[in-house]
């Protein structure tokens, strides 16, 4: 192999290993192209984290090679984290009219007055940007006007689906570009990144149209109230439940910030059709008889801020769920959360309403393509080279084998990680090293800055709380003058634990006298022996492993 063959990488800095924060550099010599810039909610093991993002470190090191940003679609995990990556790189971003339209409502949320490129691209459009040709085409999804895309490069054609379902009958009837991804098929693909989510998943994805069908149903039979919870960036199931609204004479009101937002933007933009005089005010709806209202509201995941979670708490302001009003969760619970949304379905029925969830009823399907589908996108594509994306391992593990079914051979897949660099030249591929990836926690107007370490403290101070203990000694004599004492939180209820605390302070001053005598006058010595004796004694007693701050003040 020649030094000067062209070659191209491509490089996952998320949504490998895991479900979000999904981004992929695409690198052409001097060049790069990043796809989408996501971010991944905090894990049950990340207490007061907001949101995680994606390590830009390579982009920050290459930023004058860096072209554009190409967006497949406005979901969080694929713009959520551009309010921090475009506070780092000025670069141009691509991306649907409805996808601009969400990032420009986030980037303003954060109050990111930059001026950014935005540039809209249609499906079945192509760009040329440096030395790539860009192709979008357009995939059915979760969320309206999703793109794959396609880039020409001097060594071959790169093809990702970006997230994607294959719906015969989508509520906006805009299909699938199924020509254009067999037409890119037959020209020659010379390696597919592909939707691993529902890897697991045999069949196909039902088409939206199903849960519009069940709605229909379920407003046909509800004699009270309907009360709808739904992802709000799921702007088609938000037009069937306005569509199934029309036809049984209700009128609508949204609740919910996010919810009210994207219905705004979604409207203004012409993506949802809403009949004149549908919508009203909370205010105005509640108004009118039961059997003519219906709310579209947030919270499908639980969530504890949430109006429809606020409402089964019985602690929104303006909402309280009544006897026979039916409420609807069209959505599945996102791995992590089914136990919040049992606890809100539990909260529901105890406030007498009828719930309809995912489990009992047809309102949800996936937005991801099952098994039968990712087989057909492989054959229609036809690459040389395949490569999971977007999934935890076992669903890269198992979109893996069903490449295989349809023909592609082993050693032509591969199955990388974050940071993972897979080099593509004319005579072939390989994993060729690694670059910086991983986890950014954000916390408040903090990024970055909290890791491990504070991590670890506070899941201790979550699970066993903290002592404090305070003592004051003399310079000259190192005779403790006032104290030792003891203050905690989260450990024990300290007054009906006196005797307890009692005996802390014994050994606190047990240890001091052992220093003393031992003349450990070193201050972080003497708190590490008072730690650690205090440390063991409590175990001891409670079982248990508060964090334990000696404060030694000297006079
Ligand atoms: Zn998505
Ligand atoms: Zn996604």
């Amino acid at each position: 192999m020649s030094k000067n063959e062209p070659k191209i990488q491509i490089i996952p800095l998320g949504g490998l290993g895991e479900i979000g924060k999904n981004m992929t550099v695409i690198q052409y010599e001097k060049e790069i192209l990043v796809i989408d810039a996501g971010l991944m909610f905090p894990e049950e093991d990340m207490p007061g984290i907001d949101m995680v993002i994606p390590d830009i470190t390579y982009l920050k090191e290459n930023r004058e090679y860096v072209k554009a940003i190409l967006l497949t679609h406005g979901h969080e995990d694929h713009i959520g984290a551009l309010p921090y990556v475009l506070q780092e790189l000025n670069v141009p971003l691509f991306g649907t009219k409805l996808t601009l339209g969400l990032v420009e409502g986030k980037l303003k949320e954060n109050k990111i007055k930059k001026n950014i490129s935005m540039n809209v691209v249609n499906p079945l459009q192509t760009v040329k940007i440096g030395n790539f040709t860009v192709d979008f085409f357009r995939v059915n999804h979760s969320i309206p006007d999703s793109l794959g895309i396609a880039i020409h490069t001097p060594v071959g054609t790169i093809c990702h689906t970006g997230d994607f379902k294959f719906d015969q009958t989508p509520v906006d009837g805009k299909i699938a570009d199924l020509h254009k991804l067999a037409e890119l098929g037959s020209k020659g693909v010379l390696v597919l990144l592909s939707d691993s989510t529902n890897a697991e998943r045999t069949g196909y994805t039902m088409s939206e149209k199903v849960v519009g069908a069940t709605i229909e149903e379920i407003f046909g039979m509800a004699k009270g109230r309907i009360i709808v919870a739904t992802f709000a960036s799921n702007i088609h199931r938000i037009q069937q439940v306005v569509d199934a609204a029309f036809k049984y004479d209700r009128k609508v009101a949204i609740v919910g910030r996010s919810m009210v937002n994207t219905v705004s933007i979604a409207e203004s933009l012409g993506y949802i059709n809403l009949p004149e005089n549908m919508i009203l005010e909370l205010d105005e709806i509640s108004h009118l008889p039961e059997n003519k209202i219906v709310i579209i509201t947030t919270g499908s995941q639980g969530e504890p801020m949430s109006a429809l979670t606020r409402m089964a708490m019985s602690e929104h302001k303006k909402l309280e769920i009544l006897p026979g009003d039916t409420v609807l969760i069209a959505a599945t619970p996102i791995p992590g959360n089914e136990k919040l949304v049992a606890r809100t379905i539990d909260h529901l029925f105890k406030q007498g309403a009828d719930v309809i969830y995912e489990k009992i009823s047809g309102v949800h399907v996936s937005g991801h393509a099952s098994q039968e589908e990712l087989k057909l996108m492989i054959n229609l594509v036809r690459p040389k080279y395949f490569i999971p994306v977007h999934g935890e391992f076992r669903h890269l593990i198992h979109h893996a084998n069903l490449a295989k079914e349809v023909g592609i051979p082993e050693e032509n897949i591969f199955i990388a990680e974050n940071g993972r660099i897979i080099e593509f030249t004319k005579d072939g591929a390989r994993f060729s090293g690694k670059v910086t990836a991983g986890k950014v926690l954000v916390d408040g107007l903090g990024v970055g800055d909290v890791g491990n370490i504070v991590l670890r403290d506070r899941k201790q101070l979550a699970q066993d709380g903290i002592m404090i203990v305070v003592v004051t000694i003399d310079k000259e004599s190192t005779e403790v003058v006032a104290g030792p004492d003891i203050i905690s939180r989260g450990f024990v209820y300290v007054r009906e634990s006196e005797q307890l605390i009692e005996q802390a302070k014994d050994i606190v001053k047990q240890e001091l006298k052992k220093c003393q005598e031992e003349n450990i006058t070193e201050w972080s010595s003497i708190k590490s022996e008072v730690r650690e004796a205090l440390g063991k004694f409590l175990f001891e007693q409670t079982r248990r492993r508060p964090m334990i701050l000696p404060i030694i003040m000297e006079v």
